[in-house]
């Protein structure tokens, strides 16, 4: 037999569609060979990408979510001070 050399099972990376030894990919249980469908390199880049939307998304919901409130907030926190106010002036007497 001449295939002397090592018989790597190589898997296809599903973003970068390169054939890549079992090595190159994170460990994940649930998927078949039991590794990440998505190569080392293209994983992090996956990552990295989804963290910088969802930190966007989730200052954007904040913001947004702030604009709303801004006022009704506002109102209650001087409503409340108001209150406060006349509160201890009247049980001053
Ligand atoms: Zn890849």
């Amino acid at each position: 037999m001449g295939n002397t050399g090592t018989t790597e099972i190589t898997k296809t990376c599903s973003s970068c569609k390169k054939p890549k030894p079992l090595s190159e990919f994170f460990k994940a249980t649930k998927e078949i060979f039991g590794v990440d469908c998505y190569c080392k390199p293209c994983r992090k880049k996956i990552n990295k990408r989804r963290v910088r939307k969802n930190y966007k998304y989730y200052q954007e919901y904040k913001a947004a979510y702030w604009q709303k409130v801004k006022d009704v907030v506002n109102a209650k926190a001087r409503e409340r001070y108001e209150r406060n106010k006349k509160k201890k002036g009247e049980s001053r007497t």
